[in-house]
């Protein structure tokens, strides 16, 4: 059988549910919509494992953030599938996969990331012991007000606390990398006015397509293309369509949307598996990934489903990660 295009995929919830329930089993699940098996179905060559702290653990405490680094350490050390699972942490990482991509290989990549600082406490020497930690993308909240900014659903809609803009600061001194996926508008425009900076999307669509207040804008999206930065085409379906079966169809539109707008270099993908409940039709986990490819390629050349699949978010990563020490 012919090898699927690989995939890169910038956002799922994995470690959340593997820290709420310990029974669960990352090689073949079930329980999760990610798993080894899955990722090797579906030719995934890199994973992004999102740190996300939901309201059901509780008061936000770095411990928990702690403890999801150390499932994820257990994971990437786990040597009972026939790949093992590697993280991605500097450049020169991101340019062996690129130059490697599409090849039988013995590993699938994987990158760490925190949805929301919450767990941080506050306390920004926090983040230099995230970036040991292998983290390198930090979204700054998840839908609600936190110590550094306003969530997307926050009524107010405001921007950065003073906290905040230290945060984004010190993230770039250290080289992690912000994600605006949940952050409010008002923030979102507060960073993209004071830093030169790419950022990231990692998991939302286009506004203009669905209008649910978690995609973003034509000017968001615009002004995500003119900073070189990548926007994660999501799986949530009422993201994809307001209402209605949702289809891998549905999801083209916001594809074609974003490629309208100057974007057709800045297109990935983020899921979301593991933090949905719902799924598109044929879309429902990792594996299925190979049937999104052979739809893109009926309307895409292939060079471009490639640059959307991994080219364009493997390139971002060559140019932003950081030097291997
Ligand atoms: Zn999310």
């Amino acid at each position: 059988m012919k090898k699927s295009v690989p995939i890169v995929d910038m956002h799922c919830d994995v470690l959340y549910k593997m820290q709420r329930d310990s029974s669960l089993d990352f090689i073949q699940g079930p329980g999760l919509d990610v798993t080894m098996n899955r990722l090797q179905e579906g030719n995934v060559a890199l994973q992004t494992f999102a740190i996300f702290l939901s309201e059901k653990l509780g008061t936000p405490r770095f411990e928990h953030v702690f403890r999801q680094i150390e499932i994820y350490n257990l994971l990437t050390a786990q040597e009972s599938h026939p790949l093992r699972l590697r993280p991605l942490r500097w450049k020169e990482d991101a340019q062996e996969l690129r130059t490697n991509i599409g090849q039988a290989g013995g590993s699938i990549w994987s990158l760490l990331s925190l949805e929301g600082v919450d767990g941080l406490e506050g306390n920004l020497s926090y983040l230099d012991l995230m970036y040991k930690q292998g983290v390198r993308f930090i979204g700054v909240t998840w839908n609600y007000a936190n110590w550094a900014a306003d969530g997307i659903l926050e009524e107010r809609n405001g921007g950065f606390t003073n906290k905040g803009r230290e945060l984004i600061r010190r993230c770039k001194e250290i080289g992690l990398i912000l994600d605006v996926s949940h952050l409010s508008e008002a923030g979102f425009w507060e960073l993209a006015d004071t830093t030169e900076r790419s950022f990231i999307a990692s998991h939302s669509n286009a506004r203009a397509v669905c209008p649910h207040p978690r995609n973003l804008t034509d000017e968001q999206i615009r002004t995500i293309i003119a900073l070189n930065g990548r926007m994660g085409m999501t799986f949530v379906p009422w993201f994809v369509k307001e209402q209605g079966e949702v289809s891998q169809t549905d999801l083209l539109k916001h594809i074609e949307h974003v490629c309208s707008l100057g974007g057709a270099n800045h297109i990935m993908f983020g899921s979301d598996f593991d933090g949905i409940h719902q799924w598109i039709q044929g879309l429902e986990h990792p594996g299925k990934y190979t049937d999104l490819v052979e739809l893109l390629q009926k309307h895409y050349p292939e060079t471009l489903v490639r640059q959307f699949m991994y080219d364009n978010m493997l390139t971002f990563l060559c140019e932003n990660l950081g030097d291997k020490p």
